[in-house]
């Protein structure tokens, strides 16, 4: 007989039954599950760059012989180019391997057991999860029908054990920005405040000059988006330079990859190309938001981001979502409060929208 294990006494009650983040489903597991090849699948779930990378980042990936070598444990160079492109100092950056780790990294400076973090839901799912494993509570806040912020409801839910607020900006997975006046609201607290810039350069709009009146601002960023990165894993911050060292001090040591640190240069150096693809994006995001609109049983959010959030009005978004997977056109769907009747749809090229539309009518 199996001896029935007890590593569950062992492991911290607090993650016994810890709610994992749900990443959708991955294209290859659909092998056989659609009516078209693997090779058509159309992947529009993750709001990833359809347009892939800058050519120059697989030139130069392809070229480079130091692999076996460690990164600089400092990210001097990637710092330093980082700064070039944002116009803030080398000193008040930090990146890590994808944003996403960067956003853990910071809750895991901030938050410790029985802190408060504030969320506006619906929003990206990391926030939640990184204060949980650090054993902060999430303090929800819903967003009202336009997926706006409620100051009010927010100033009742602060008190002394309030460390962290995060707000991703545009939000994320409804689209919408937050007003400028709203975010200055949140600053003026002088509780730390997370504002992800993930979809920036689809946006134009950035909270960063207001860095210099409000040390507590922190500004993170990404480059799985607009420069075509994701699988490259590597996101930035921009903070004031004493949160900075602190969460220098904090973070593992190598964590950008030197794959990831010659992608960055060359994307950098293209950014004219990257940023015309981003054009690109928005164009077609504006054109499949008008398509989407015709649809009697769609309601297509605005979105200032490369995805459009759509609520269907008539029917069941799950499955909306499985006639869509079974054609092998990916969207995302999320079984979350606010969000259950919902999918998400990524913005990718022309014809990727004319193969969703063409399914869409057929319903
Ligand atoms: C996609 C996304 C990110 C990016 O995460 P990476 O780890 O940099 O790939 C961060 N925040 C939001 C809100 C996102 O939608």
């Amino acid at each position: 007989m199996i001896q029935k294990t007890k590593i569950d006494e062992f492991i911290r009650p607090d993650l016994l039954s810890f709610g994992a983040y749900t990443a959708p489903v991955s294209a290859g597991s659909l092998t056989g599950n659609t009516e078209i090849p693997l090779t058509g699948v159309i992947k529009l779930d993750q709001n990833e760059n359809v347009y892939g990378c800058s050519p120059k980042v697989i030139t130069a990936l392809a070229k480079y012989k130091g692999y076996h070598i460690y990164p600089d444990s400092e990210q001097t160079t990637l710092r330093e180019q980082l700064s070039g492109y944002t116009g803030i100092a080398p000193e008040c950056i930090v990146a890590a391997n994808g944003s996403n780790q960067l956003l853990d990294i910071i809750t895991r400076l901030f938050v410790g057991e029985g802190d408060n973090v504030i969320n506006f839901v619906p929003t990206f799912d990391i926030y939640r999860f990184s204060t949980q494993i650090c054993g902060g509570n999430i303090v929800e806040i819903p967003r009202d029908d336009k997926f706006a912020i409620d100051t009010g409801l927010f100033r009742r839910s602060i008190d002394a054990k309030t460390k962290l607020i995060f707000i991703a900006n545009p939000n994320a997975p409804t689209g919408n920005l937050t007003p400028k006046k709203t975010i200055l609201e949140l600053l003026d607290t002088g509780i730390p405040i997370v504002v992800d810039e993930a979809y920036y350069e689809f946006s134009g709009v950035t909270a960063l000059p207001l860095m210099k009146k409000y040390p507590n601002l922190m500004v993170v960023r990404t480059f799985s988006k607009w420069a075509g990165l994701a699988g490259l894993r590597v996101g930035y911050g921009l903070f004031n330079p004493v949160i900075a060292d602190y969460l220098h001090r904090i973070r593992i040591p190598f964590n950008v990859n030197v794959a990831a640190l010659v992608a960055v240069n060359e994307s950098l150096q293209d950014i004219d190309y990257l940023l015309n693809r981003t054009k690109q994006i928005i164009a077609e995001k504006d054109r499949l938001f008008v398509e989407l609109k015709k649809f009697k049983w769609l309601k297509p959010y605005p979105s200032r981001a490369n995805f459009i959030l759509c609520q269907v009005l008539n029917g069941k978004a799950s499955e909306i979502h499985e006639i869509l997977q079974n054609k092998g056109i990916m969207v995302r769907y999320f079984a979350k409060p606010r969000l259950e009747n919902c999918i998400r749809i990524s913005v990718g090229k022309p014809e990727h929208s004319d193969a969703l539309i063409k399914v869409l009518r057929e319903i």
